[in-house]
């Protein structure tokens, strides 16, 4: 498989009045082409910061201090504003956890829809476009009639398939869902994932699945990366950190799932909070809350190690 994105050394600082938020730190990251991965952590872990950073959508002061971040070999932090606008929605489309905020509310989803072909793809006439919106709503299994509507006038499922279809209608390769199912019902998130996995086939597409949910990364990703204050804790084959997770974050992540086979009086928790950004701890940023930790987590930073052809960072493994 060809490696459609390489994060390599990546860093994202916030200065605020207080000091600065180390909300991505040394991030490496290589995704394949038409492969999905799951990004997971606790709120505040960086897994929204590190999708906004692919992007170049930071809100201020957010800024990328250090790294590259590779689209097909290219490097998108040195892009000028004109290239990264030409990127951004044209070849990597980004959903969020309410795609009301993304759709214009004032516009038909038609004219949403020609807009944003007739914006990247310059003498196009507008009888096409639309056979082509026409085409689109129909491989996301929504009657093209419904283009005749207004955002408002759909339901949250359709709304965000909406915006997957705006990516897609220009043969977009790479999809950045953030939280896409928050704000869809059990049965709605449950065809939306069918649906991305369909389109991922048909498409060829990859996707970065960030999410909190480890169940709809059970269903959908081919390989697992979970984050934790800002650096990656371990990265795998979904199956695999679901069978036997190596890093104690993972460890205690999966064992607060509540399974409702198992007769558990009391849900298992981990102790401690998520770390402050601001003032990390020391060494290993997940030493305060480890039950193993050790002498050397408090002082250096754990180093990447392979494990059983899975990357995990702690010295556990060293
Ligand atoms: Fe725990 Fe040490 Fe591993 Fe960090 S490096 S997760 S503190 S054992």
């Amino acid at each position: 498989m060809a490696t459609i994105l390489e994060i390599e050394d990546l860093s994202v600082h916030f200065p605020i009045n207080i000091g600065t938020v180390q909300a991505v730190q040394d991030v490496n990251l290589r995704l394949e082409q038409g492969e999905v991965m799951g990004l997971v952590g606790e709120s505040g872990c960086g897994k929204s910061t590190l999708g906004f950073s692919i992007v170049r959508l930071l809100r201020p002061p957010g800024k990328i201090v250090k790294g590259r971040i590779l689209y097909h070999g290219q490097d998108i932090v040195q892009m000028s504003q004109k290239e990264i606008l030409s990127l951004r929605g044209r070849k990597i489309a980004m959903i969020f956890q309410d795609p009301l905020t993304s759709l214009n509310p004032l516009f038909r989803i038609d004219r949403q829809f020609i807009e944003t072909l007739f914006t990247h793809e310059r003498g196009l006439d507008k009888k096409t476009a639309f056979r082509r919106a026409e085409k689109m709503l129909e491989s996301l299994g929504i009657s093209p009639e419904r283009l005749s509507e207004y955002p408002h006038q759909m339901s949250g499922g359709m709304r965000q398939r909406i915006m997957i279809g705006m990516g897609l209608i220009l043969n977009s390769d790479l999809l950045i869902a953030d939280e896409p199912t928050t704000a869809l019902d059990v049965i709605v998130e449950a065809q939306f994932l069918d649906l991305l996995n369909d389109l991922r086939r048909q498409y060829n597409l990859t996707i970065i699945l960030i999410t909190h949910n480890l169940g709809n990364v059970a269903q959908l990703a081919d390989r697992i990366t979970v984050m934790y204050g800002g650096t990656i804790a371990e990265v795998g084959q979904a199956n695999t950190i679901f069978e036997d997770p190596l890093h104690p974050y993972t460890q205690g992540l999966l064992s607060s799932i509540p399974n409702i086979k198992l007769d558990q009086p009391k849900l298992k928790t981990m102790p401690g909070s998520p770390p402050d950004l601001v003032d990390p701890p020391s060494g290993c940023v997940f030493h305060p809350r480890c039950p193993y930790d050790k002498e050397i987590c408090r002082v250096q930073k754990p180093e990447t190690f392979t494990e059983d052809g899975r990357l995990v960072s702690c010295w556990l493994y060293g």
